[in-house]
């Protein structure tokens, strides 16, 4: 927060999950300019980024056989 810096635009689009009827599949996929029809389908699982452990994420895209077409890495788990 600077307010010397402030932004006109949103860094995010689109409206977030409701918590108490969150969507199928991944919860940011109406928000998500990746979303793609695995999203919907399936909620993505929780993941080491490559070989660092020290960092995690839950995405198709970081699971070359999730069926994502912009997949690239390899999950490890
Ligand atoms: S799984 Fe990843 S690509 Fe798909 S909607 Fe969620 S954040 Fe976006």
């Amino acid at each position: 927060m600077d307010p010397d810096h402030r932004t006109q635009v949103s860094p995010l689009n689109g409206d977030p999950p409701n918590p108490i009827d969150p969507p199928d599949g991944c919860r940011f996929r109406d928000r998500c300019p990746h979303a793609h029809a695995v999203c919907a389908a399936q909620a993505p699982v929780l993941a080491a980024v490559g070989e660092n452990v020290a960092h995690s994420v839950a995405c198709h895209m970081n699971d070359r056989l999730s069926g994502h077409p912009e997949a690239t890495q390899e999950n490890p788990a």
